[in-house]
């Protein structure tokens, strides 16, 4: 069995945690990594087979493109890896962007802000909402 030994010199294993949001710049106060977030997006999407594909291709690069943070960031409450290098509030408002990109319509829009609201402080995305009707 092989094991991976920390050697003498630290400096390699010192690990730099990024305890910021990389698009907002604030500390993250809710840390929830966009993986999860997108899990559960990618299975709301589901019922939209034609836009389905469409959201999930740009959802993915956004995802790799952010891959070598990876570790580094603040850790995720929901699955405990250290890959929250986005905060909620930012992340959710990407995912809204790419669904009203793809035209999903309305009726989508105001179910989607109903189930992703991470917009905590409401001085976000959250106002369209009330547009919409709001819950
Ligand atoms: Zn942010
Ligand atoms: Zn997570």
């Amino acid at each position: 069995m092989k094991q991976k030994i920390c050697v003498a010199i630290e400096t390699p294993c010192i690990k730099v945690i990024h305890e910021d949001c990389l698009s907002c710049g604030k500390n993250i106060e809710h840390p929830l990594c966009p993986n999860c977030i997108a899990k559960g997006f990618k299975q709301w999407i589901q019922q939209f087979p034609q836009d389905e594909t469409k959201i999930r291709t740009k959802l993915d690069r956004f995802l790799k493109t952010h891959r070598y943070i990876d570790g580094k960031s603040k850790k995720c409450v929901a699955c405990g890896k250290n890959n929250t290098y986005i905060c909620p509030n930012c992340f959710v408002e990407y995912l809204y962007k790419l669904t009203k990109e793809a035209g999903l319509g309305i009726r989508a829009m105001s179910e989607f802000l109903f189930i992703f609201n991470f917009d905590f402080n409401h001085n976000g995305y959250s106002r369209e909402l009330e547009v919409y009707g709001g819950y």
